[in-house]
């Protein structure tokens, strides 16, 4: 991890995101490019999660007061909650997680034993009422766009779910190109913070002290950082200045569901009451790009950059050329931009596109021949080549959400 990478600046500079006083502190809004790469992450978890038998839901980001109430979230959380809205004679909150809609949701229609895991997924807003959101970052802000899912099922199925959730994040990872600090098991403290349950807090425990272990991964157990509800597996990053913080968890919730009196019907025919998962892959979208930026230094994994292939045709006699090229790149829905010689000699444009992963040089003999030769970001060349053979490659990698930009060993006789 490199400490020369600030997001705040580095997300002005890339034209990502930025903020303005007006809109206020903690409160960024996304530019066109800082846009794209959120859309493609989101695209990312979406399908992942689509994979792994999840359901995505929307639901709204307010609700009223007694919601959070009967959460439990009113009387453990209200420090970091938006003060109520006067409306029309009861009140309404910013939401400060999504469990309470999802409970609700779980809650409105009758669940057969057969359904279990019932896997809700949504990518939804959040409020956190931080009193110093720092200005221009993205690491801490007042309004989150949450990848959260909630996990509906019996006490029996709670390991494989929470595994499952491990190696997704695993997973993830591995696509983002970036690496957990370490695995925190998150335990109550002192205080009045928790809920009063020492069973409840025990047998959950317990569970995800035997997911950690069967896992194979090293953790640290810390008292203090639980959620109020119940214990969490924390996935930590460290960012550029080399604080830490909290990407993905995984929770077991004993508390909610009781809470909410959620049932489902047992082969016995009889009410059961189920256990709530809480996972998230990437955490917070904001946070989640704020320590991409930080990691990469803007270079993106290729699925992620805003721009993917560079289109750089020598002279003007290429324009046409490459311009056909953008139009095919476009179709197959890669991000192909032209930097024509209008925009200065071809190694000024090469220079200013070193954070495209691949750049793509066409002079009058490859146009020719529809070639292409391509140059990758890391400072590898290829010898020219069939155009279509290069975006149809460049595609593949892009679907597999690659971090290596080609084969890591080209033979030979491709070079
Ligand atoms: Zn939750």
């Amino acid at each position: 991890m490199s400490t020369a990478y600030d997001h705040r600046r580095l997300g002005r500079e890339l034209g990502l995101f930025d903020t303005d006083p007006l809109i206020g502190a903690g409160l960024p809004y996304w530019l066109p490019d800082g846009a794209t790469v959120r859309h493609a992450l989101e695209e990312y978890v979406r399908a992942a999660e689509r994979a792994a038998g999840y359901r995505h839901v929307y639901s709204p980001v307010l609700g009223k007061r007694e919601l959070y109430e009967i959460s439990g979230h009113w009387s453990h959380y209200s420090d970091d909650m938006f003060p109520p809205m006067d409306m029309g004679g009861e009140q309404l909150v910013l939401r400060p997680s999504l469990c309470p809609h999802h409970a609700l949701i779980y809650r409105s229609r009758s669940h057969s034993h057969r359904e279990l895991p019932l896997r809700m997924a949504e990518l939804g807003g959040m409020y956190r009422s931080e009193l110093s959101g720092v200005l221009g970052g993205l690491s801490r802000v007042r309004a989150v766009q949450l990848n959260d899912a909630h996990i509906f099922c019996t006490l029996d199925q709670v390991e494989e779910e929470a595994h499952g959730a491990l190696e997704m994040i695993r997973r993830a990872y591995r696509a983002l190109g970036i690496a957990p600090a370490r695995y925190r098991l998150s335990l109550p403290g002192a205080g009045g913070k928790y809920i009063a349950a020492p069973e409840l807090w025990r047998r959950a425990t317990a569970l995800l002290t035997g997911v950690l272990e069967r896992s194979g991964l090293p953790y640290e157990a810390v008292e203090g950082e639980a959620a109020f509800y119940g214990p969490k597996v924390d996935v930590q990053v460290v960012d550029g200045a080399g604080r830490e913080s909290t990407l993905s968890t995984v929770q077991v919730d004993f508390h909610q569901p009781e809470r909410f009196a959620l049932h489902y019907v047992g082969a016995d025919g009889a009410k059961h009451r189920p256990v709530m998962v809480h996972r998230s892959v990437i955490g917070s979208v904001e946070r989640a790009v704020a320590h991409l930026v930080e990691q990469h230094g803007g270079a993106f994994p290729a699925w992620l950059a805003p721009t993917q292939l560079v289109l750089l045709p020598v002279s003007a006699g290429e324009m046409a050329n490459a311009g056909e090229l953008a139009a095919r790149c476009a179709e197959l829905g890669l991000r192909a931009e032209v930097a024509g010689p209008e925009r200065g000699s071809l190694g000024a444009r090469i220079r200013e596109a070193r954070l495209v992963p691949y750049q793509a040089v066409i002079g009058a003999r490859e146009a020719a021949a529809d070639h292409v030769a391509l140059r990758l970001r890391d400072g590898r060349r290829l010898e020219p080549r069939s155009a279509v053979d290069v975006v149809a490659r460049i595609r593949a990698r892009v679907d597999d959400h690659s971090v290596d930009l080609w084969e890591s060993a080209v033979p030979a006789g491709e070079l």
